[in-house]
């Protein structure tokens, strides 16, 4: 086999595996309950309903022909359409032009990324973080730094942050930080990247403002310094690969300009499919999945209740698929997931979603995947595996 490494670019040498992707190799009972994965659960997904869209699409020569032929790199115009009417609902004055389409939220990071990261450029962080948008900005060579400890003499190429039920910690900003955020990006004359993938499932609460919307209070969106990413995959399926960038148009102009080079455009038949089965707006499909995860969310809240006592600490989320539990300092859960594997639970042990791989007693538990009547009985095994470490 020919030995390539040493002619990979600069950008390849960076690129490394996921921490939660390469968990699914991991040795594990049959009969395992997954709190690991943070996917949707796929029976929930619109599966007949999408039948007849793309049916209907398919059955009509001229609709046919489009859904199957090149479109706009920026993306299908009705469903850029249908996008802006989303965020105008959600408090955010902008135009379908203010929207880039992209392969999932994923890709609208990435670019976002190659539009404003060079190596050695500093990206301010959560901590913890969604550990795919550590592998983004570790791949353009970026260092990271935790935005709570943002240091004001050195200009950040990016801010990248989640408001809701964040990932993995579950928790959401409060207005206030919300505005701290904005005020830190237009201070320190920097893009604030607002990730927000589970803003549709919440569960209780009112909802609050985005950043975007917040930045574009007193401004256009074309001088805010917020890029906000949407995507359909907590809503409808990931599988369709169909996200969302919203900003200022000159931004969305130059993150279209890399799309071309990267893919030419979003996949046409996943967007004419998202168009039809979106007729009636995307409330009926987030009502769903909310109901569906909040009774998940409610019996892992009360199984940690009971069976995980005072082994921990933790908050019960509004919205999202996560739990994040901290356990006792002497606790290794990358460790303990070894025992949990034996035992027929799993989890992503806490270390996978900081830049330094600190954080080595919290783990992220996500009810999303497991089915509801099992969840209970994850937990159980979780503490029961909890004892037998800390025993030894
Ligand atoms: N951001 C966060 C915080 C996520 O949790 C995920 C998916 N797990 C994504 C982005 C990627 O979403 P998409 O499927 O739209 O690419």
């Amino acid at each position: 086999m020919t030995d390539w490494s040493n002619h990979f670019s600069q950008h390849a040498r960076r690129a490394i595996p996921s921490a939660i992707r390469s968990l699914s190799e991991f040795p594990r009972a049959t009969d395992s309950i997954p709190f690991g994965p943070g996917e949707p659960d796929a029976s929930l997904f619109p599966v007949a309903l999408m039948r007849e869209a793309l049916d209907a699409i398919l059955t009509d020569e001229t609709s046919a022909r489009s859904a199957l032929q090149y479109g706009p790199s920026e993306g299908d115009p009705m469903l850029r359409r249908l996008v802006a009417e989303h965020m105008n609902k959600r408090g955010v004055a902008c135009a379908p032009d203010n929207i880039l389409l992209t392969n999932g939220a994923q890709q609208a990071l990435n670019l976002a990324s190659e539009v404003f990261v060079d190596p050695d450029d500093t990206v301010l962080v959560q901590v913890p973080t969604y550990p795919g948008a550590l592998q983004v900005f570790l791949a353009h060579g970026a260092r990271l730094a935790d935005v709570t400890k943002a240091d004001a003499a050195t200009r950040p190429a990016l801010i990248y942050a989640m408001a809701n039920f964040q990932n993995p910690t579950g928790i959401s900003l409060s207005v206030e930080q919300r505005r701290e955020l904005v005020t830190l990006a237009h201070r320190l004359d920097t893009v604030l990247v607002e990730d927000d993938p589970y803003e549709v499932l919440r569960f209780d609460g009112d909802a609050l403002p985005s950043l975007l919307a917040l930045d574009t209070e007193t401004r256009s969106i074309e001088e805010a310094h917020t890029l906000y990413l949407g995507t359909f995959s907590k809503s409808v399926a990931p599988g369709l690969r169909v996200g969302w960038a919203a900003g200022p148009r000159v931004l969305i102009e130059k993150m279209g300009l890399l799309k071309q080079t990267e893919d030419l455009q979003p996949n046409s038949l996943a967007q004419a499919g998202l168009v039809r089965l979106l007729e009636h707006g995307l409330e009926p499909f987030a009502a769903r999945v909310q109901a569906a995860y909040r009774i998940r969310r409610d019996i892992m809240a009360e199984a940690l209740r009971q069976h995980f006592g005072n082994r921990g600490a933790w908050r019960v989320p509004q919205g999202g698929f996560f739990f994040w539990l901290t356990l006792p300092e002497h606790i290794d859960t990358a460790k303990l997931l070894e025992h949990a594997a034996k035992l027929g639970v799993t989890y992503v042990p806490g270390a996978a979603f900081t830049p330094d791989r600190s954080g080595a007693n919290t783990l992220r538990l996500s009810f999303s995947a497991a089915a509801p009547e099992r969840i209970a009985e994850g937990v159980r095994r979780l503490a029961r595996a909890f004892d037998e470490y800390d025993q030894n």
